[in-house]
């Protein structure tokens, strides 16, 4: 058996592997991505709140007495997303980072939804308020590649079609 508290911990601890793996990913479009500078600018924006949620998930951690997950801990769970965006050699790079970005955004959405609800059951205030801090950047991010796919698509398509240019990244 687990109390409440022990579940919260265990999900915090996969909320730092996730955002480990987040900032993994968006440093390598960031350094990847060579044509969108709109997207790019924005991923920028985004790593940089990676950072600042991992670094108080590790906070939070600390608090509660705990070490952060690694990699290797949460193993093959959020690799897949790894993977779609590791597979950097497809001609449509540009469209599968962002698709698999958007994917990303909404499992992040997800997790830091039931952290907020197990912190609120667990009566710990201070690690809801975190989570509540994190959860909108998420959205935001969420919102902005889903509004931008059109836009993006668009750019793809016309580089494509355009002789000596290159529509990949
Ligand atoms: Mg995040
Ligand atoms: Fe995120």
């Amino acid at each position: 058996m687990a109390d409440k508290r022990d579940n919260l911990i265990d999900w915090l601890r996969d909320a730092h592997a996730m955002e480990q793996q987040a900032e993994q990913m968006l440093s390598a479009q960031k350094s990847r991505l060579e044509n969108y500078p709109k997207l790019r600018t924005r991923i920028e924006k985004h790593l940089e709140e990676t950072q600042g949620q991992k670094a108080l998930l590790e906070q939070t951690l600390a608090r509660l007495g705990k070490e952060p997950s690694t990699l290797k801990d949460i193993g093959g769970k959020l690799m897949a997303f790894g993977q779609a965006v590791g597979g950097m050699a497809v001609s449509d790079e540009v469209i599968k980072g962002a698709m698999a970005g958007y994917v990303f955004e909404n499992v992040e959405i997800a997790a830091y939804t039931v952290l907020i609800a197990a912190a609120k059951a667990a009566g710990d205030v201070e690690t809801q308020k975190a989570c509540e801090q994190i959860l909108p950047q998420e959205i935001a991010m969420a919102e902005w590649l889903k509004e931008h796919l059109p836009e993006l698509t668009q750019a793809f398509l016309d580089r494509s079609e355009t002789p000596g240019l290159e529509a990949k990244r």
